[in-house]
């Protein structure tokens, strides 16, 4: 979707940024779970995301459910979806056949990752021996079997793994080299990480769009654990934010609305025109936020 930011919040220098958003879902374990899935996409698919995303658990245990939720959006909506594909605990054959049943249900974007180590965040990563070993292969061989975008994932604060930001980055460019077109980030809550990154990319000449991902906070001590899980720096002055809300719920959507809106102004007055929201399955922090960039939902587009 593209629209343009109230004539306010334009950055004085910059010309308007065209603005594009995306989702990201997960496959959920139970039917009721599931329910909000679709509920949270209707709400969300009507303001025409640039594709939306379903990621695929650990070691592939979503494997069918990540196809059937894809194949499902893309027979009742005009969402473009975004599958995502690891690489972990699978030889190159299975993942073959992954990607060609997404190809089989007009799945035309794969988000490329290698995973977390099937024996938890924090241990050894050892590649399937038949498998991938990086990300790069799989890229490379997703690219060979057909017209497929691929994303992969990116990291201002640097992956856990990574012996420094560096390190990182010359990852990230051998994904690019084998044909990645995009890479959205992990969640960061302190904007300098992202500008700080997106500077050290351009000098590498590393060009591909790098959309930030955007986590709004609608439960801090989840989302703190999902933090420290991935490295990501929690501000002293988010904590403060939530501090004293846990059994204030209604303060708290407040507050969490205030929080994602300050983190996207502030990206969109430094020139970000693209955002990748993490929504954990609901739509309404991620709405009202897309509400506040200006984007509004289009009856065609709607989820049937
Ligand atoms: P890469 O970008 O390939 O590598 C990340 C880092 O790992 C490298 O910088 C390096 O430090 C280290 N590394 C990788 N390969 C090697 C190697 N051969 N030797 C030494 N070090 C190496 N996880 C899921 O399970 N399912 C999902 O759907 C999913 N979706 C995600 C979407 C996004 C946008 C992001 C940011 C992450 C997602 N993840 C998902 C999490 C991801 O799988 C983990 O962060 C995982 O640990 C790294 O996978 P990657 O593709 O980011 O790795």
């Amino acid at each position: 979707m593209i629209a343009t930011l109230p004539p306010s919040k334009q950055p004085a220098q910059r010309s308007p940024a065209p603005l594009s958003i995306s989702f990201e879902f997960f496959p959920p374990k139970t039917g009721a779970l599931e329910t909000q899935l679709w509920s949270a996409f209707e709400r969300l698919a009507p303001l025409q995301p640039a594709f939306a995303s379903v990621t695929y658990g650990a070691g592939g245990s979503t494997r069918d459910r990540t196809h059937r939720i894809v194949a499902r959006m893309r027979r009742t909506s005009d969402v473009e979806p975004a599958a995502h594909l690891t690489c972990v605990d699978a030889s190159r054959a299975a993942i073959q056949e992954v990607i060609e049943s997404y190809l089989k249900v007009g799945v035309r974007h794969i988000v490329a990752l290698r995973g977390d180590p099937p024996a938890g965040v924090g241990e050894a990563y050892i590649p399937h021996p038949q498998g991938f070993q990086t990300t790069a292969e799989l890229v490379a061989a997703i690219r060979r079997t057909g017209d497929v975008e691929v994303s992969v994932s990116a990291y201002p604060e640097k992956h856990p793994e990574s012996r420094d930001l560096d390190a990182d980055i010359d990852v990230l460019a051998a994904k690019i080299d084998a044909g990645a077109s995009r890479a959205i980030t992990q969640f960061f809550f302190d904007n300098a990480h992202f500008y700080r990154y997106r500077d050290r990319l351009a000098k590498r000449g590393l060009d591909i769009p790098v959309v930030p991902g955007i986590l709004p906070i609608s439960n801090f001590a989840q989302a703190k654990r999902f933090a420290d899980a991935c490295g990501t720096d929690v501000p002293a002055w988010l904590a403060a934010r939530f501090e004293g809300l846990e059994d204030d719920p209604e303060t708290r959507r407040l507050v969490a609305a205030t929080v994602v809106a300050e983190q996207v102004f502030d990206l969109v007055a430094n020139g970000i025109g693209e955002f990748h929201f993490y929504t954990l399955n609901r739509a309404e922090l991620v709405f009202a936020t897309c509400h506040m960039l200006g984007l509004r939902p289009s009856a065609r587009d709607a989820a049937a």
